[in-house]
C-alpha cells in the first residue's frame, strides 16, 4: 500500500494561525509587536528566496521585520556592529543571520555575537547546551519542525528507532537530542548515521522514522526503507530540469517514488519539512517576545 503524505504545507498553515492569534492576543495585552530582523550577506540566490519567504511569513502574521542586506566582502567587525545594534533594539526581538556566511566570516564568531535571548534560530552555544540538557530554550527550527510533524501527524517517537543520516549543527545533531530526550513526542532510541558510518543501509533498513538530512540527491531509494517506516525527508537540492521554466527542480536526500512504495508515511520535497521551518521560525520569535516582555516587566 503507497504511504500516506504528511502534508508539511498544510500544518504549518495551521500553527501559522494559531502563532497569528497568540500576537494578536500579546499586542492586545501590552502593545507589543514580535520583531525579527534578518541578515543577509552576500547575494547567494538561495538565501535571498529564504529570507524572501521568511519575510512574508512575518508579514502574513503581522509581525514586524526588516531585512538588512549586507555586500559580500562585509566583514566580521562590521557585520557585529550590525548584530549589535540589533541586539539593543528594542523593537527586534529576534535576530536570524541567513547561513552560510561568505567564507572569510567565521560562522561561529558571528553566531555568538547574537544576544541568546534573541536568537531564535537557536544556534548560539548557551541555547544548543540547554537543548542537550532538555532546558527550554529555542529549539532550531527545522529539527523543531520535524518534532512538530510527527506530533501533528499522530507519530509518537516514543520507544521508536530513529534513525537519522546527517549530524550537521543545524538539523541531525538538533533532532537527535530532540528526540533523545525523556520527554513527550520524544523518548525514542536514536542512532545517527554519517559519512564515517559503513552500509548505511544497514541502519536504514531498522528505522521506525527514517531522517534524512544529508543534502544527497534522492540517496535514499526505496530499498533502503522499512515496509511502514515514517520517512523524514528534510533535504532540498536542485537538480536539472529541462522540462521546468527555472531549469531546475527541487527534489529531497530520498528517492520519492521508490520510497512511497514501501513507507507507511513520508513528507513530500517540497511540501514536507520546509514549511514547518518557517512555521517554527516564527513560534520562536513569538517566544522571544514574550520572554523579553516579562524580562521588561519584572525589571520595571
Ligand atoms: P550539511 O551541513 O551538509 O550536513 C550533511 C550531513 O550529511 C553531514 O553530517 C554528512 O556527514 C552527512 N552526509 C552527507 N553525505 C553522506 C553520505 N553519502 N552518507 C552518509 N552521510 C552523509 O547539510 P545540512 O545543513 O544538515 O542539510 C542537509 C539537507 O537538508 C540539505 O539538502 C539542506 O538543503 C536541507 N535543509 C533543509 C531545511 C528545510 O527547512 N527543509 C533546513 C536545513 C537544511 P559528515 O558529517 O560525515 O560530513
Amino acid at each position: 500500500m503507497p504511504a500516506q503524505i504528511i502534508d508539511g504545507k498544510k500544518i504549518s498553515e495551521e500553527i501559522k494561525q494559531e502563532i497569528k492569534l497568540q500576537a494578536e492576543a500579546l499586542y492586545n495585552e501590552t502593545g507589543v509587536i514580535p520583531g525579527l530582523a534578518f541578515i543577509l550577506v552576500g547575494d547567494n540566490p538561495a538565501s535571498q528566496v529564504y529570507v524572501k519567504m521568511k519575510g512574508k511569513a512575518c508579514e502574513e502574521l503581522g509581525f514586524y521585520s526588516i531585512t538588512l542586506k549586507l555586500p559580500a566582502e562585509t566583514t566580521e567587525n562590521e557585520l557585529i556592529e550590525k548584530i549589535n545594534a540589533f541586539n539593543s533594539d528594542p523593537k527586534i526581538h529576534g535576530i536570524l543571520v541567513q547561513l552560510p556566511l561568505p567564507s572569510h566570516i567565521d560562522e561561529q564568531k558571528i553566531l555568538q555575537a547574537i544576544n541568546p535571548v534573541k536568537d531564535v534560530d537557536g544556534f548560539h552555544p548557551i541555547n544548543v547546551g540547554k537543548l542537550v540538557i532538555g532546558l527550554d530554550t529555542y529549539p532550531p527550527c527545522t529539527p523543531a519542525g520535524i518534532q512538530e510533524l510527527l506530533k501533528r501527524s499522530g507519530i509518537n517517537p516514543a520507544g521508536k528507532h530513529v534513525v537519522i543520516v546527517g549530524r550537521s549543527n543545524i538539523v541531525g545533531e538538533p533532532i537527535a537530542n530532540i528526540l533523545l530526550q525523556k520527554k513527550e513526542w520524544a523518548n525514542a532510541t536514536v542512532t545517527i548515521c554519517h559519512t564515517g558510518t559503513k552500509d548505511i543501509s544497514y541502519f536504514t533498513k531498522q528505522a521506525d522514522i527514517l531522517i534524512a538530512a544529508m543534502g544527497k540527491p534522492e540517496f535514499i531509494k526505496g530499498d533502503m526503507i522499512k515496509p511502514g517506516a515514517i520517512v523524514i525527508d528534510v533535504g532540498v537540492n536542485r537538480v536539472e530540469d529541462p522540462s521546468s521554466e527555472k531549469g531546475y527542480k527541487l527534489v529531497g536526500d530520498v528517492h520519492f517514488e521508490s520510497a512511497y512504495e514501501v513507507a507507511g508515511a513520508i513528507t513530500p520535497v517540497p511540501g514536507g519539512v520546509g514549511p514547518m521551518t518557517i512555521a517554527m521560525l516564527m513560534k520562536n520569535t513569538l517566544k522571544a517576545a514574550l520572554v523579553q516582555v516579562k524580562a521588561k516587566h519584572f525589571s520595571n
